[in-house]
């Protein structure tokens, strides 16, 4: 298909004025060099602006790359009251995936004798890869729905972790509404041994340090300092949402006809948040979200205990979000506050300053927003902003322009962390072609990326983080 037209409305934004069946306009937030590598996204951003009870526009972040129905980086909205519906599609297969970041009492001076130890210990205990097992053995399936019920808060209740963790996670380490009955047994044998593993490729858990700081005030409040050690954790709900978007989407695809709804894509399948088939949906979403925020709770316990015993160092939850979730929120449209389905798909939450669902100590700081790099770049800390546009969203990461599959085809695993090692970056990988395939070539630029959503007024620069080591899915 031809490319959307599109028109430069201010610098960083971008319109796809609305024709034909779109309901609503799309909106782009780029720089023009960010948006030459996306033009054949460009069509999924106009599709998505077909869905019933959309409202503002389908919002594309400057990482935006090609993805299922929906592209990665796509924020779409709808009235829940007017028939709005859900799709499954905006959320992605990898539900409620997401980012960690926890603060070491330690900077890079005291870490740096102990780096190869620390990397060895991670090395040992972060599961990874494909295959089944993590750091938690789930007592059955009557655990596995108290999981799926309770996410990070039940993993604290057990002892893995404190009520301090819970404040400086989204939604209090746990979403509402979740409704295991709509968890299909396939899903649930898929995720019943994989509770604290990180998974394929693109996720990692990282240890890095603060190269830069651009927010003094902000980066405080966030409990960051230059020079400081992190460790960034980012992994979601495993073969369990995969299993659940699959389950979901057939039923959606079904379900449309009834409710007389036409997309111009399969992948878009949905239907409206009210209905039972949406209402399945977002049920099984919020149990996948909760099994996805426990299993960061657990890996980040993990870690604690690695660097204690190695270092003596403890480590402090910056902040938890997902990048991958829709979520019920209340925004002004045409003046009037009305209850809104978010989907944010490869696109992060990022609430202002102010914002009555931080925490406290981050009211005036606004919420972090976490954004990874590249295993050989770096990585950055947000903020969001007060009238931040596209529901308060911003991007998720760089985004990748290479398939996995070429990105394999232009370097071996082996020359890949040779060369971070001599960049010192201490790498534990799963296997060599999984490394290959998130080589740091393969993704866009993240500073170009962070450039153009803070550019776009979408959030503000706190921090960036470069890595020591990554421990790779
Ligand atoms: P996604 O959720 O789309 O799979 O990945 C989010 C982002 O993570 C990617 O766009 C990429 O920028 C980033 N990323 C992938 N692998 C790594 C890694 O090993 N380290 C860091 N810091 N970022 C990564
Ligand atoms: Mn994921
Ligand atoms: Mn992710």
């Amino acid at each position: 298909a031809a490319a959307a037209e599109y028109t430069e409305e201010s610098p960083y934004r971008f319109r796809i004025a609305r024709r034909d069946p779109m309901r609503v306009d799309g909106v782009v937030f780029a720089s023009r060099e960010l948006l030459r590598d996306a033009e054949r996204s460009l069509q999924q951003v106009v599709n998505v602006a077909t869905l019933p009870g959309i409202v503002g526009a389908s919002y594309a972040m400057p990482d935006i790359h090609w993805g299922y129905g929906f592209p990665i980086g796509g924020v779409a909205a709808t009235d829940v009251e007017a028939g709005g519906v859900v799709s499954p599609g905006g959320v992605g297969f990898d539900i409620s995936c997401g980012v960690r970041l926890l603060a070491a009492d330690l900077d890079r001076r005291g870490l740096a004798p102990e780096l190869g130890a620390v990397m060895d210990g991670l090395g040992e205990v972060i599961p990874r890869g494909a295959g089944p097992g993590g750091v938690w053995q789930v007592r059955g399936p009557a655990e596995l729905e108290k999981i799926m019920a309770g996410g990070s808060r039940y993993a604290v209740e057990q002892g893995h972790g404190d009520e301090r963790d819970l404040r400086r996670c989204e939604d209090g380490g746990a979403v509402a509404g979740a409704d295991p009955e709509q968890v299909s047994g396939r899903a649930r044998e898929r995720g019943l041994g994989q509770v604290g593993s990180l998974g394929s490729g693109n996720h990692f858990l990282e240890v890095q340090q603060v190269a830069e700081v651009y927010d003094d005030a902000v980066a405080r409040a966030f409990g960051l300092a230059a020079g400081q050690v992190c460790v960034m954790i980012h992994c979601g709900s495993r073969g369990l949402g995969h299993q659940i978007c699959s389950d979901h989407v057939r039923a959606m695809d079904r379900a449309m006809a009834r409710y007389g709804i036409t997309v111009p894509d399969r992948q878009l399948a949905c239907a409206p948040v009210d209905f039972p088939e949406g209402r399945a949906y977002l049920g099984a979403m919020a149990a996948a979200a909760n099994y996805g925020r426990a299993n960061r709770q657990l890996l980040a316990e993990a870690a604690r205990r690695i660097f204690r015993r190695e270092t003596g160092a403890r480590l402090s939850l910056v902040y938890d979000v997902s990048h991958n979730l829709a979520k019920t929120e209340e925004h002004p449209v045409d003046g009037e506050r009305r209850r809104l389905c978010v989907h944010r798909k490869g696109a992060t939450r990022a609430f202002p300053p102010g914002h009555p669902e931080l925490p406290e100590e981050l009211r005036d700081a606004g919420q972090p927003v976490l954004i990874p790099g590249t295993m050989g770049t770096s990585s950055h800390v947000l903020t969001g902003v007060p009238g931040g546009a596209a529901f308060h969203s911003t991007c998720h990461g760089a985004g990748r322009v290479m398939s996995r599959h070429q990105a394999a085809r232009a370097i071996g695993g082996r020359e890949l962390r040779a060369r971070l090692e001599s960049d010192g970056v201490a790498v534990r990988s799963a296997s060599w072609r999984g490394l290959a395939e998130e080589t740091p070539e393969a993704y866009k630029d993240v500073t170009e990326v962070v450039a153009a959503s803070e550019g776009a007024g979408l959030c503000r620069r706190v921090a960036r983080l470069i890595p020591l080591g990554v421990v790779k899915g």
